[in-house]
């Protein structure tokens, strides 16, 4: 049987250098999912926390071993966009991060929620594969690589029952998918959580890929 696991995290906020050398610590692959068009973006959780961004040129090296996903140019809801601005917020952003982190193929994640067929159609010449950011229950992989949904963001209540199913889950091959923002583990004090949940997902026999490497292999 294979299990695969993938990690998508969202934003390319200040914490990610951290958070990506836990995960080499864990040797486990992570998708990054950024917006080229905000570094200087400052929004502020619970109205008082600033969240940062990386500046993406001088952060190249911090992603290493890890993937680089589009997650738009600015961060909009992707329903509020016209065809033309979803065109632009997309493939802008592609271009962009290919040219900053000189990678040939990149995926795309969606911010916010609110991505129907529309624009799955408008998205999908422009990437390799679009993860959603609604959840679903079953392990079964994708039905193609334009329709990628997540099992579980990492704090959720009930993440590692999530995770135990899924190891105990006897289908030949199967897939879970978790999400989250980093900036999370620093204005909710998880890192020593997300630290014990990287072990725990550890302690099974499961693959790692990135998005990328899963997608090529099963969907080639
Ligand atoms: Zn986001």
């Amino acid at each position: 049987m294979r299990k695969i696991f993938l990690l998508s995290f969202d934003d390319g906020v200040v914490w990610d250098q951290w958070f990506a050398e836990m995960l080499n610590h864990y040797s486990i692959p992570c998708t990054f999912n950024l917006n080229s068009g905000l570094e200087d973006f400052v929004w502020h959780y619970d109205d008082h926390f600033p969240i940062r961004r990386l500046k993406l040129a001088d952060s190249v090296h911090f992603y290493d071993g890890h993937e680089i996903a589009s997650h738009s140019l600015h961060h909009h809801w992707l329903n509020s966009l016209t065809d033309d601005q979803l065109r632009y917020e997309v493939g802008e952003d592609v271009r962009e991060l290919k040219r900053i982190f000189g990678r040939e193929k990149l995926g795309f994640a969606v911010p916010f929620t609110a991505c129907g067929e529309r624009e799955v159609e408008i998205i999908r010449p422009l990437v390799s594969y679009i993860r959603l950011s609604e959840e679903k229950a079953d392990f079964a992989l994708p039905k193609d690589p334009y329709h990628i949904y997540i099992n579980s963001l990492y704090n959720a209540p009930d993440v590692r029952g999530k995770i135990r199913a899924f190891a105990e889950n006897d289908a030949a091959v199967s897939c879970f998918v978790m999400a989250g923002h980093s900036y999370e583990f620093e204005v909710l004090r998880q890192w020593e959580y997300m630290e014990d949940l990287l072990r725990y997902i550890r302690s099974f026999d499961f693959e790692f890929m990135t998005t990328m490497q899963f997608v090529e292999e099963f969907f080639p």
